[in-house]
């Protein structure tokens, strides 16, 4: 026997092992402190974050949260309860981003008006961060929306640069708000057989959303890039993030931080997407070097009867 062969087949197989574990992926959660506030007392909001924090340190996710301040207000003072979510966020070792003050649709509104609402949606969660030792770097543009025009992506690119922001790209995107939509009206409606039929089929939906964005890596850059997944801090991942995070575990990804993502080369590529919506960032990038329409064929949909249930026509 080749004295070789065992040090051979203990590279091959190790190096087996290492392909099957090797996929990355960032979580991101937007609209912190909680999305859908007129829906539950500030304290339940509190409990709802707080379990959505037991699922990522049940997974080891470093998860970065997307701060809407002003739904620190009720009316014009701060509400000392949601501070306490950004607060327990903070403690439990988890980054926060700006996500702007008012939400504000970039192609709505003007420069200025956008500009002077993204700084004001800093002073309070970089106030936090710094005193929780955590560092504070990242936008994360409300609804993807990053200018419909040339000059104004660029604008917005400069002054983001210019104010030492990092864009927190999204590459999996997908339309989970119409599921938490659905199951926030199955809860108030008592509804536990709709709530649990949505639940389950939340998880389907992202594994095949993370499947197609697999896909779409692999057709652009030849590899599956890290990747950056997107969801809101509401109700529905309340209860099911844990259900979410396992099934992405046993899809063979491991979770990094968003700055090790980033560092992917990936994401130095090319991007001039211009338009009205916010699509995904390997889209951005295939749309960039010219991509046709069939480049993009096979992006999974939400099921039909959660558009009949909501009323919302959104893929
Ligand atoms: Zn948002």
């Amino acid at each position: 026997m080749n004295r070789f062969l065992p040090i051979a087949i203990l590279f091959i197989t190790s190096h087996l092992f290492v392909s099957a574990q090797d996929k990355f992926m960032s979580v991101t959660i937007d609209d912190m402190p909680f999305q859908h506030q007129s829906m539950f007392e500030s304290e339940e909001q509190v409990e709802l974050v707080k379990k959505i924090i037991d699922h990522f340190q049940k997974y080891d996710v470093p998860a970065v949260g997307f701060v809407y301040e002003g739904k620190l207000y009720n009316d014009k003072l701060i509400d000392s309860t949601k501070l306490s979510i950004l607060k327990m966020w903070l403690s439990s070792g988890l980054e926060l981003g700006n996500h702007t003050f008012s939400h504000l649709d970039i192609n709505q509104v003007s420069f200025e008006e956008y500009k002077n609402d993204l700084l004001k949606g800093a002073i309070i969660s970089s106030r936090l961060s710094k005193e929780h030792g955590i560092k504070y770097e990242y936008f994360r543009h409300p609804y993807l929306r990053s200018g419909e025009t040339k000059a104004r992506m660029l604008e917005l690119r400069e002054f983001l640069k210019d104010n030492n922001y990092k864009v927190a790209p999204v590459t999996i995107d997908n339309s989970e708000w119409i599921f938490a939509f659905a199951y926030n009206k199955a809860y108030e409606q008592n509804d536990s057989t709709t709530m649990k039929k949505l639940g389950t089929d939340y998880i389907s939906y992202m594994i095949a959303k993370v499947k197609y964005y697999e896909e779409q890596s692999n057709k652009l850059f030849r590899k599956n890039i890290k990747q950056v997944l997107l969801i809101h801090a509401n109700l529905l991942n309340a209860d099911y993030l844990g259900y979410l995070l396992k099934a992405i575990n046993e899809y063979d990804y491991k979770f990094i931080t968003l700055d090790e993502t980033i560092s992917d080369k990936a994401y130095e590529t090319e991007n001039n997407y211009v338009g009205r919506y916010g699509p995904s960032w390997i889209h951005r990038w295939a749309l960039t070097k010219g991509a046709d329409e069939s480049f993009f064929a096979g992006n999974p949909k939400i099921p039909n009867y959660i558009k009949d249930y909501t009323n919302i026509r959104y893929e």
